[in-house]
């Protein structure tokens, strides 16, 4: 029985030591919970486990799933990404990190992401894609830039600082 938003956690999540909604369900792996413990003193992670983290080993066909995605996609991973994302798909949660490569394969799987600051509140945040070549800003995300080709890059851009977007 779950009521509250469930969050997965990668170890960059953690180790920012952001403010955590407590009525929300907050997972993570056992590589995370290692890596964690390497770089801070544990204290943190005890109170997150008397807050009720659960640390899950994800299921292992998923896993094998998520690293093929992985490979065709080209982003590098880890397999510490690899099993975060794999817990996210398992969880039906979404994903706490900052890591670009897990992000983008984040996407790829159908998995909602958000970034490491604060996930229990609810903040508006909207893309902005920029040409890698040109430089021209584009509101939507396409393959390639209409113009010139080049990749695009995403950039998170805050509500407020869209509202100036009409101008041209
Ligand atoms: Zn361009």
């Amino acid at each position: 029985m779950s009521s509250g938003p469930v969050y997965i956690l990668d170890t960059a999540a953690f180790l920012a030591g952001m403010n955590l909604d407590l009525s929300s369900e907050i997972f993570s792996t056992p590589r995370v919970m290692d890596e964690v413990n390497k770089g801070r003193p544990a204290k943190r992670l005890e109170i997150l486990k008397d807050a009720g983290l659960q640390v899950f080993q994800p299921d292992n066909e998923i896993v094998k799933f998520v690293q093929e995605k992985a490979a065709s996609s080209g982003d590098r991973l880890s397999d510490t990404d690899m099993e975060v994302l794999a817990l996210a798909l398992e969880k039906d949660g979404t994903l706490v990190t900052d890591d670009y490569s897990l992000q983008n394969v984040a996407s790829i799987l159908g998995i909602e992401f958000i970034p490491v600051e604060k996930p229990g509140i609810k903040e508006e945040r909207t893309w902005i894609f920029i040409c890698q070549g040109c430089k021209r800003k584009f509101q939507k995300e396409m393959d390639e830039c209409p113009v010139c080709g080049s990749a695009l890059r995403r950039r998170v851009t805050s509500r407020s600082a869209s509202s100036s977007a009409g101008r041209t």
